[in-house]
């Protein structure tokens, strides 16, 4: 038996545990990261990365369609899945030992292994303990699959990362950001792609007009969607494939996959939590104040075990902050949860910050003044498939602050991260009318909007 001691552990080698440390290891900290699976976490391993490298594969074959439109003479003459598939498992793995030699230079050392706490100091590690001043848990989560007879037949976003062929008839269960991007980037590629919600709409959270938009292009495009279904059984035919039985009666046939994309639960429920004193919520969410601490003194959590904002920039960003609260003399520095702005790789993308035009209602009531525009981008003049833009200002009171700023259309995902800024800074909506446009973008219409 080993016993180490560290000013801080991180458990976990997502994005919230690498940049805690990273950061304490800048103020000259001693670090260690423990991770079971793969440097990088979901982010790098079945998250972001690997899921906008297959976005990018769906919008080259959009663009593909579409070069005829200018004058192209392309002729398609097929996709190889399994090369792109090898193509971005190579680049991922790149960035894993990318990260091995990150971490040896910059001085923190890293733990294999699945953590569980002994007390709240104290860590074991398979046989090996190790203690530490703070603790940080960021250990993420995981695909949530439902409690139905058959589930099993059915495969989660992880599992996607894993096909080494395309399936050609997929089955989509889910409303959210997982379920819009998959089913998206599968159809695109060319496999025909049934959603099933279980209420009216996806995206129930963001702003109407963004997921209305989407809904829309989806079908336009020929992606099936059945809202109000609840799906109750998944059956395997003789012939191998798998039928989804719903409620009220519905049954539909054929499918060579079924995608589960009905949100994530939090890798909280085997670290030994409880003998740390450590409490979570009933959904196993750790919950923490504004500084990200437990309700125990040196025990922080970070990223999507906190049940907020489940995003990469988020983890990161509480994690650095953290660091630089613990040891970089800042005894203030946290993160302001409110405006974080978060893109949907859709297809068209949906860029979105702040309050929807609903939750601005309801917080100020008349006070709220909408702009609002939709559009076919010049892009699309010319092309036989047609994407539409749609854009919405939410401001507040008489000097029309912007409040909210949802974007959907092509280009929406590398327009936003500029006007997250302007909006965290307090920008008006004469701010943006005084902003000279660029010409000719879609993004001028942000700043000429009547
Ligand atoms: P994770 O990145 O999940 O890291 C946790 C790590 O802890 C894992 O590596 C795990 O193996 C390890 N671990 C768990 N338990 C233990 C233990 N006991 N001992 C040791 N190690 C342990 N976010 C975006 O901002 N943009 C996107 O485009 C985006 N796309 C996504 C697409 C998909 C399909 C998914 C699933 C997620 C996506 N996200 C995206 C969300 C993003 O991946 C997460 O918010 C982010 O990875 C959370 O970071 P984290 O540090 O909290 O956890
Ligand atoms: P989300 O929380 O976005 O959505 C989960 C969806 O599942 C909800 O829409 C919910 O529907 C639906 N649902 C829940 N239970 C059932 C059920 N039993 N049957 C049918 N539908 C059900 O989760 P995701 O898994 O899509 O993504 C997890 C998180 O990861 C996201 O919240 C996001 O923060 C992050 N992420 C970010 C991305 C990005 O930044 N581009 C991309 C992917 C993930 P309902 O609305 O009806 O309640």
């Amino acid at each position: 038996m080993t016993n180490i001691h560290y000013d801080l552990i991180a458990i976990g080698g997502g994005s919230g545990g690498l940049s805690v440390a990273e950061r304490a290891a800048a103020y000259g900290k001693r670090c260690a990261v423990v991770e079971r699976g793969r440097l990088g976490g979901t982010c790098v391993n079945v998250g972001c990365v690997p899921k906008k490298v297959m976005w990018y594969g769906t919008s080259l074959a959009h663009a593909l369609h579409e070069a005829r439109d200018y004058g192209f003479e392309v002729e398609q003459k097929g996709f190889s899945w399994n090369d792109l598939v090898l193509k971005r498992e190579a680049y991922i793995g790149g960035i894993n030992g990318w990260y091995h030699t990150y971490l040896e230079d910059s001085g923190i050392d890293e733990l294999a292994g699945h953590a569980r706490f002994v007390d709240a100091h104290t860590l074991e590690i398979d046989d090996r303990r190790y203690t530490a001043d703070h603790i940080v848990v960021s250990t993420g989560g995981r695909p949530a699959v439902p409690d139905i007879e058959g589930a099993e037949l059915g495969i989660t976003s992880d599992g996607f990362f894993e096909l080494t062929e395309q399936p050609r008839n997929v089955a989509v269960v889910g409303a959210g950001y997982i379920a819009v991007e998959l089913a998206g980037l599968l159809h695109g590629l060319g496999s025909q792609v049934s959603m099933y919600l279980r209420r009216e709409h996806f995206l129930r959270s963001f702003d109407a007009m963004l997921r209305e938009s989407l809904m829309e292009q989806m079908l336009e495009d020929g992606v099936n969607i059945f809202p109000r279904t609840q799906v109750q059984q998944v059956v395997r035919a003789e012939d191998g494939t798998l039928s989804l039985v719903c409620d009220q009666g519905m049954r539909t046939d054929g499918f060579d996959c079924v995608i589960w994309a009905i949100g994530r639960d939090p890798n909280t429920d085997d670290i030994g939590l409880d003998r740390a004193g450590v409490i979570r919520d009933g959904h196993g969410f750790v919950p923490v104040d504004g500084f990200q601490n437990t309700n125990v003194a040196g025990i922080y959590a970070l990223g999507d075990i906190t049940g907020r904002a489940p995003l990469t920039p988020v983890a990161i960003a509480a994690g650095r902050r953290l660091a630089d609260r613990l040891f970089g003399g800042k005894p203030e520095r946290r993160l302001d949860y409110e405006n974080i702005p978060s893109v949907v790789f859709s297809h068209p993308p949906i860029g979105t910050v702040g309050l929807t035009e609903d939750e601005a209602r309801e917080l100020h009531g008349e006070g709220v003044k909408i702009y609002q525009t939709r559009f076919t981008p010049m892009y699309h003049a010319l092309t036989e498939r047609k994407v539409k833009t749609a854009m919405k200002l939410v401001t507040v009171g008489a000097r029309e602050k912007v409040v909210g700023c949802h974007i959907i259309g092509p280009g929406a995902d590398e327009m936003l991260q500029g006007f997250a800024v302007a909006i965290r800074m307090g920008a008006t909506k004469q701010d943006l009318d005084d902003t000279v446009a660029l010409h000719p973008t879609s993004a001028e219409e942000l700043v000429t909007m009547r």
